[in-house]
Formats: C-alpha cells, structure tokens, sequence
C-alpha cells in the first residue's frame, strides 16, 4: 500500500514536471543559412569585437547618461524637455537629419553605404509618472532608485552607447540606421510616437525597441488592446420619493452580466474585463451617473475586433432593459450610453523565423547568453508588427524592479552585454559593407 502510495506520488511529480517543462519551452526560431553565415563572420570580424570591447569599456558613460536622462522628468505627453536633450545628444554623436518630428519623437540618421535596407533603432521618452515627481536618482545598496530609471531611460542611455560603438569602430554599413527617442509608449499614450514615426517614414525595413532590461529576451508579438470608458446617464432622484424611475448603476449591472458571459477564444489569446466601476451620489439615491472602464486584449486584430463587437451593444441593451423595467417611454427620463474610446493598440503576430528575430537570437548567443522568445506583450513594437514592419523589442541591460511605481530600482550588473546585443543585432540587420549582405529587406 505505501509502495503504491509512492508510485502514485512518484508519477504525479513527474507528471507536474513534464506540464511544467512543456509550459516553458520555449519555441527557438529556424535559422536560415544566409543568417548563420552572416553571424559567423560578425563574430569573428575584428572590428566587431573592438565595438563590443568599447560597450564593455563605455558602462560607466552609460550608467552616467542614463542618470543624467532620468533626472529630466518627461510625464506622459510633456516629453519635451527631455526629447531636447536627447536629441542634443544624438547631433553631438554625429547623426545626419537630426530632427524632433511633429509629435515629439526625436530622431538621426547613421547612414549606410545607400545601397541598404533603412531599420529603425528606438527607445522611449516617456514615462508613467505625472509632473511633479522628483525622478532624481538616489543610490542605495548598490542600486539606483529613481521613478523611470530603467523604463525607459535605461534603453536610451543604451542606444547611446552603441552609436558610440559605431563611432569608435567606423564601420561602414550597408543599410542606413534610424537612432530614435519617442514619446507616448507608456498608458493612454498609445504609441502616439510609433505611430507618427511610421505613418512619415514608409521606408521602414525592421523596427528594434529596446525596452525591459532583459539580455536574452526577444519579444516578436504583439498583444493589442482596446480600452473603454462607458457612461451611463439618467434623471435620478430620491430612493422613496421618485421610485419607479431608471437607475444608471441598475442599467450599468445588467449590462455587466451580460459582458461576464461572453466567450473569447483561448488561442489567439483574447481577454476582457471591465476594471473598474464608479458612479452613484448617495446609498438613498437612485443613480444618476455610473461609469464604467473595460480593457480587451488579444494577440490578433481580428479578435479583438470581434470581441469588441460582441461587447460594445451589449451597454445599450444594460440601459433599454432598465427603461423598459420602468416602462419609461419618454427620452428624458431614460438611461442613455455614451461610449468613449480610451485606449487604442494595434495588435498582431509575425513569424517567430522572421530574420529580424533570428538577427536578435544569434546577436544574443555573439555575446555568449541564451536567447529565449517571450510570450505576446504590448511594446512599441506592436505598431510596426501590425502594419507588417518586422519588429522586435529586446531588452536594454542590468536588473530592474518596481517599474511604473516611485520605487523603481536599477541594478547595473553585466548590464553592457544588452548594448553589446543591439549592436550585434543591428550589424546582421543592416549588413557590413563589403563583409555582410543586410538580413533586413
Ligand atoms: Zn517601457
């Protein structure tokens, strides 16, 4: 009986082993033979290894820039202040067509030979916190606590030490590169940035965010989202005295149950909630005013298009039957919906062998860490995948926690190796003149 007891114990830890280690295997893009023999001369080219021997060397300039950058404060939608330093910057590292566009992103060109593809190399400006917050950095425990100081400011100080690397190098690439900050990646600023960026520059032949402070992640998809803010509207009116008239919180319930009920599928993984609910004046009230914030998600545009169209009429049908509940017939004492949309990402999937996701998986194995591909998140690679730009986010160095809240901390360990990566990534991307053909087309 024990023995058998034991086998049973036995089988059931295997089997949780075998569930587990399916969870996390994750999926490695097919190499191509055109990738292969690009990387194996960029490993062994001279210059290369005196580029990443300079990123090495250049830490402690990356780790000043990055807590000069986070103590310019840029607020969502006030990215001003910090985009003209860093666009001050980019012009002193030598960039050609240095510009800040019409929505804020900063951007310069390190031209190639002009015969090559043109990819686009950025990170973000912005950050979550509000004006006001002191975004100073302050040491503590080997680590540096700042609001945004690894979200975004870390992947900035990392683009500058690359462009430092091809400066130190010279080398002379085949396609042009687009060094970039831009604004509005963090929260209701719905990649405003990427989407001017992309919407001016139709020359675009793959698109490296450097995001998250992750040496071996790649993230290749995207998860779109839409969000919506419902209000529901009605006369309202004393709980006893005027008793028998419409609620806007009773109309925003029936509405709610009908939402809890729909069914979305589980691959493309497509989600909903309504995250909050607010409304009402007073427990002896009949509601004139509740309001609602519903976030979808999924992995594919056209689900969460349809699960938007599943959702969306089902807030009218919440108030018609709290109208009809009372037998209200006249206009102005019924519930009425207003639908406003908040929050807007475009979803969407590419090949995990695209060649810019090979690019960034043989870079990372060039700098002698594991690659590994992450599960579907919403980056500013999002915009680029959707209008079928091949795009990736990877990450900019060190360790990090607490990000989007005022304790976030940055810890600059092995964090050159990041540098070193998009610098390898981007060589394969754009070629080297007279040694690789660009990966990117
Ligand atoms: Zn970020």
């Amino acid at each position: 009986m024990r023995n058998f007891r034991y086998l049973l114990q036995l089988s059931l830890v295997l089997a949780m082993l075998l569930c587990a280690s399916i969870a996390f295997a994750s999926p490695a893009p097919v190499i191509s033979p055109e990738t292969e023999a690009a990387y194996s001369k960029i490993a062994s080219l001279a210059a290369v290894k005196k580029g990443l021997d300079f990123i090495a060397k250049d830490d402690a300039n990356t780790l000043n820039d990055q807590k000069t950058i986070v103590a310019i404060p840029a607020p969502p939608f006030k990215e001003k202040v910090r985009a003209e330093y860093y666009m001050k910057r980019l012009q002193a590292l030598g960039l050609k067509d240095v510009k800040m566009d019409s929505e804020g992103n900063v951007y310069g060109i390190r031209p190639g030979t002009g015969k090559g593809p043109k990819i686009l190399v950025e990170a973000h400006l912005d950050t979550v916190f509000p004006e006001g917050t002191n975004t100073k950095p302050i040491e503590k425990d080997g680590k540096i606590y700042a609001p945004g100081i690894a979200d975004d400011t870390r992947g900035l100080a990392a683009l500058l030490s690359v462009i430092r690397a091809f400066n130190a190098t010279g080398i002379k690439t085949v396609g042009d590169i687009v060094f970039a900050g831009t604004v509005g990646e963090e929260g209701l600023g719905d990649l405003r940035g990427m989407k001017a960026f992309f919407r001016d520059n139709k020359d675009i032949a793959a698109s490296v965010s450097v995001d998250g402070t992750s040496v071996t992640r790649i993230t290749y998809q995207a998860t779109g989202s839409h969000r919506y803010e419902v209000t529901f509207t009605g006369p309202g009116g004393h709980s006893f005295g005027a008793f028998g008239i419409p609620s806007a919180i009773h109309a925003l319930g029936r509405a709610v149950a009908k939402v809890g009920d729909v069914e979305t599928p589980k691959t493309p993984k497509t989600t909903f909630t309504i995250g909050t609910i607010s409304g009402g004046t007073s427990v002896n009230s009949i509601a004139a005013k509740a309001t609602l914030l519903l976030d979808m998600r999924s992995n594919s545009q056209e689900e969460l298009l349809k699960v938007e169209s599943k959702i969306l009429p089902l807030f009218q049908q919440g108030a018609d039957e709290e109208n009809a509940r009372w037998g209200v017939t006249d206009p102005k004492k019924m519930i009425t919906v207003d639908i406003k949309l908040v929050g807007d990402r475009p979803a969407g999937g590419q090949s995990k062998d695209a060649p810019v996701v090979q690019a960034a998986w043989m870079a990372t194995k060039v700098i002698g860490e594991e690659p590994a591909l992450t599960a579907a998140s919403s980056t500013n690679a999002n915009l680029p995948i959707s209008i079928g730009v091949p795009a990736i986010t990877i990450g900019a160095g060190g360790e990090s926690g607490n990000n989007h809240s005022p304790d976030e901390w940055y810890d600059n360990k092995d964090a050159y190796k990041a540098p070193q990566k998009i610098f390898v990534t981007i060589l394969g991307l754009v070629g080297i003149d007279g040694v690789t053909e660009p990966l990117a087309k």
